[in-house]
Formats: structure tokens, C-alpha cells, sequence
């Protein structure tokens, strides 16, 4: 009995032995049990992107992406939240 399917941890891009996880999440960010990309990725190739999480040189851009989405809703977010200063419409 064999099983095709690769066991191992050697990070996809250079295949040195991954020491990391990809902690991406595909799929449904909703669900209970979001599904992750999982692929072992080496130091070198891992992006920290949080406490013990780290995304693969694949899912980096989407990380990126999100996370300039995030901080865009956090300013206007915050920008809303700003108390206009009252009567400065008058002030010529
Ligand atoms: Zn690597
Ligand atoms: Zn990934």
C-alpha cells in the first residue's frame, strides 16, 4: 500500500524544509472551520503577518491587498467618527 499523495514539509518554493504553515484563509472567512491554504512554506519564503501567523509568497499579494483595504476602512472609519468643528464653515 502507497500513497501518492506528497507527504512532506518542504516549502513549495524552494524546497528547502518549511517551517511555517500558510494561515491564508480560501474560501469562506464566515465559516466555522474556515478552510486554510496550509502549505508549508520555509522561513525565507514566509511573510509574518501576525502573532504566529504567516501567509505564502502566493497569498502575500492578497495580504497585501487586504490589508490596505482594512487600514482605508479603519481612516474613514475614524474620519467619520471626528467631531466637525462647529462654525468652521464660517470662517472665511
Ligand atoms: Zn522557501
Ligand atoms: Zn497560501
Amino acid at each position: 500500500m502507497s500513497t501518492a499523495r506528497e507527504n512532506s514539509n518542504r516549502c513549495r518554493a524552494c524546497h528547502l524544509v518549511g517551517g511555517f504553515r500558510c494561515d491564508w484563509i480560501v474560501g469562506d472567512r464566515a465559516a466555522p472551520h474556515p478552510k486554510r491554504c496550509d502549505r508549508p512554506i520555509c522561513p525565507d519564503h514566509a511573510t509574518q503577518v501576525g502573532p504566529n501567523k504567516h501567509v505564502c509568497p502566493e497569498h502575500r499579494e492578497a495580504w497585501e491587498a487586504f490589508r490596505v483595504a482594512r487600514r482605508e476602512a479603519q481612516e474613514a472609519a475614524e474620519c467619520a467618527q471626528k467631531p466637525r468643528p462647529k462654525g468652521a464653515e464660517n470662517v472665511l
